[in-house]
């Protein structure tokens, strides 16, 4: 029988396949929170607003029309299923279509429906009779450029007039190409290249640009100086506006930098927690004990959509065979994978093709798996001094009070380990 944690023969507690890649790849797990997520995430904070003229009338709406779209913009909202604005949308909208322009910076958690409101004020400033770049929208991926532009598709189904074209590597424009499509969603770099070495973009006619993912932005090398090299450029009177999911200090300098004159929106994030959970345990033997407790439980968790965490990257190989081999659906979200082979797992799992998802904490840190109903730990989070790791327990079962979906959370613990359950039930009161 082989415990999670038995040393090896040289003392050491890992074995070479166990450590996974400690890098958290910034733009990876905002992918595929975009994928996982299915809603907005509601958010019970008040919104903070700064206003670069405080004495100017601050405005807020409660609903679309207020707003005064074009019909074909507001159809395309509502065949998106959207019925009122989000919390950040309904102080960010107002400001975001004011005549003339304000830039703006907003902060919030992702999910708050940033990108829905930025890719709303880029379809409502497009002039559909210019054929010429009027929006600029920079990500920090191919990926997520991907799906920004799938939003500007969807919300812009009946602005038939309306063209979005990507600025990413592989997409190669010959030379002298007249670039007709309005909308311009693309990385820093390529962005810069089409821009000024290759001429297929006029700064000068931009009047909307957007920096997105502020935060995953700054932390790729060399993206802060493309985008202000890009931003530099761009007319006086075009509207700038920035988005980021999180504000440190590193963040806000940049956006203090790129932005001029802006207001600033912020919602604070959403804490979590057990309120809503019903945590079980199950005292097991040792490994094999635990996979039958599991097992014992199978059927009751696939009626759902659930989630296992295991300790190591191994132990999640292992239970992933176990499971397969006893004819059940499910598969496994390993740090090893590439982004898009773990974004197209989660898709899978978020279409209900597959119901139970194998996974590792470090595979997993970052992103939201609150939308999952059923969290079994095959393995207690533990941190390398062997304490229990309650950031973690709370980040994989923890909900947001008012909005969090009620959830149900199994523990599968071994014997040896009930010492840190007791811990972690003291640490919650829960
Ligand atoms: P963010 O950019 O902050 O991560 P998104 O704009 O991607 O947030 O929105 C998150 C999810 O909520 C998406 O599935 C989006 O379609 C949806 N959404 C956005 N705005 C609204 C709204 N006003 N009403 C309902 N759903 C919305």
């Amino acid at each position: 029988i082989r415990s999670t944690t038995v040393p090896n023969v040289d003392g050491s507690n890992n074995t070479e396949d166990d450590d996974e890649d400690d890098v958290v790849d910034l733009a990876a797990n905002s992918l595929l929170n975009k994928l996982i997520r299915q809603s907005l995430v509601e958010s019970s904070h008040r919104v903070e607003v700064l206003q670069k003229d405080p004495s100017s009338p601050l405005y807020s709406v409660k609903t679309f029309e207020e707003l005064r779209l074009k019909e074909e913009l507001l159809k395309g909202i509502y065949a998106m299923g959207f019925n009122r604005p989000s919390k950040i949308q309904e102080m960010a909208l107002p400001m975001m279509l004011a005549h003339p322009p304000q830039n703006l910076i907003a902060q919030s958690q992702s999910g708050t429906g940033k990108t829905a409101a930025f890719v709303l004020a880029m379809l409502s400033r497009v002039n559909t009779l210019e054929l010429f770049p009027q929006c600029l929208c920079l990500a920090p991926t191919y990926e997520l450029a991907l799906q920004t532009g799938r939003v500007v598709e969807r919300m812009g189904k009946f602005c038939v007039d309306v063209q979005v074209m990507y600025a990413i590597r592989g997409n190669h424009i010959p030379r002298g190409t007249d670039v007709t499509k309005q909308i311009i969603i693309g990385t820093p770099g390529t962005v810069l290249d089409w821009c000024f070495k290759r001429k297929l973009i006029d700064l000068t006619k931009i009047r909307v640009f957007v920096l997105d993912e502020a935060d995953v932005m700054i932390d790729t090398q060399g993206f802060s100086d493309q985008s202000i090299r890009i931003q530099r450029a761009l007319p006086s009177e075009c509207q700038m506006l920035l988005f980021s999911a999180t504000f440190e200090d590193s963040v806000w300098q940049f956006a203090e930098r790129i932005i001029p004159d802006p207001n600033v929106i912020k919602l604070r994030k959403e804490e979590l927690t057990l309120n809503n959970i019903r945590q079980y345990y199950v005292l097991c033997e040792n490994r094999k004990d635990k996979y039958q407790a599991l097992c014992n439980i199978y059927g009751g968790i696939t009626i759902g959509q659930a989630i296992i965490f295991c300790q190591t990257r191994r132990n999640a190989k292992w239970l992933t065979v176990e499971m397969m081999q006893d004819g059940h659906q499910v598969s496994l979200l390993s740090g090893e994978l590439t982004v898009d082979q773990r974004a197209s797992i989660i898709q899978r799992f978020r279409d209900g093709k597959e119901k139970v998802l194998i996974t590792t904490n470090v595979c997993a840190r970052g992103i939201d798996v609150k939308q999952v109903t059923i969290v079994v730990n095959f393995d207690l989070p533990v941190n390398q001094a062997e304490e229990p790791d309650y950031e973690t327990y709370l980040h994989r079962i923890g909900r947001t009070g008012r909005f969090g979906k009620k959830g149900l959370a199994f523990n599968m613990i071994e014997v040896d380990k009930l010492p840190l359950l007791m811990k972690i039930q003291d640490h919650f009161s829960k």
